[in-house]
């Protein structure tokens, strides 16, 4: 006799960046298994490519692509997913460095709780997508989409990357009378058109990435050994897993 179907719930999400509305279900025991399991590997490329076959399994809207979203609304959609599937409530630790004498630190194992639904994307200040980089030309910019790490992975140096990333998040260049699109365009010539900029032009786009929302949060801790009042800032996907 077949034995019952297990039911599970369903949720909404509304994307902060994209503002992409998508339905989800939590993931299950054997989802959570290989994830934990990636996580332990402490390899990046193994992380996230478990995080994209996660996400691809518990998104039931069609026809998502989620290469396209932007890194920090995947982000955000795996931090509230995780909060779904196990628990709301995340434990992190942290290594207390307040220098307690001349040469030694306190070195006391702090805990601390984070709840998962209070993290929101934040940008120290709000950058204009469209950058003017000279009288006629605008370049439009959008956040680096979530399928450029995949890309990244097999380049080996920095500066290869960042031309990429800076090529992928470009929309389109206008230069005062037409509009050149980034999907008619070819990776190359993109890569010469930034290229050729000057240095402050070049600058104009580093700030743009620069101030990109990310995922943080501040947490406000007493070390319990030796009384030191520690305010952290923690960021990046890792640190709200306790890893
Ligand atoms: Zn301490």
């Amino acid at each position: 006799m077949a034995l019952p179907k297990l039911e599970v719930p369903t949720y909404e999400i509304e994307l902060p960046l994209s503002k992409k509305k998508l339905k989800y279900r939590p993931f299950l025991v054997k989802e959570q298994k290989n994830l934990l399991m990636a996580m332990e590997s402490g390899d990046a490329d193994t992380i996230q490519q478990n995080i994209r076959d996660i996400l691809s399994v518990c998104t039931l809207t069609e026809g998502v692509d989620l290469d396209e979203l932007p890194i920090i609304d995947i982000e955000y959609y795996f931090i509230n997913l995780r909060a779904k599937s196990v628990g709301e409530i995340s434990e992190s630790k942290y290594r207390c460095n307040n220098t307690v004498s001349e040469t030694k630190e306190c070195g006391n194992i702090m805990e601390s709780k984070i709840n998962l639904t209070e993290i929101y994307p934040e940008a120290e200040e709000t950058v204009d997508p469209e950058v003017r980089i000279s009288d006629k030309i605008v370049v439009k910019m959008r956040y680096p989409q979530f399928g450029l790490i995949r890309d990244s992975i097999n380049m080996d140096n920095i500066t290869d990357v960042t031309f990429n990333m800076i090529a992928n998040s470009i929309e389109y260049i206008y230069d005062g009378e037409q509009f050149h699109y980034a999907k008619e365009t070819t990776k190359e010539e993109l890569i010469e058109f930034i290229e050729g900029m000057n240095q402050q032009q070049f600058e104009k786009i580093e700030h743009f990435f620069n101030n990109i929302p990310r995922l943080k949060k501040k947490i406000e801790i007493v070390c319990s050994k030796c009384g030191f009042n520690h305010s952290l800032e923690v960021e990046g996907l890792e640190s709200f897993f306790g890893l």
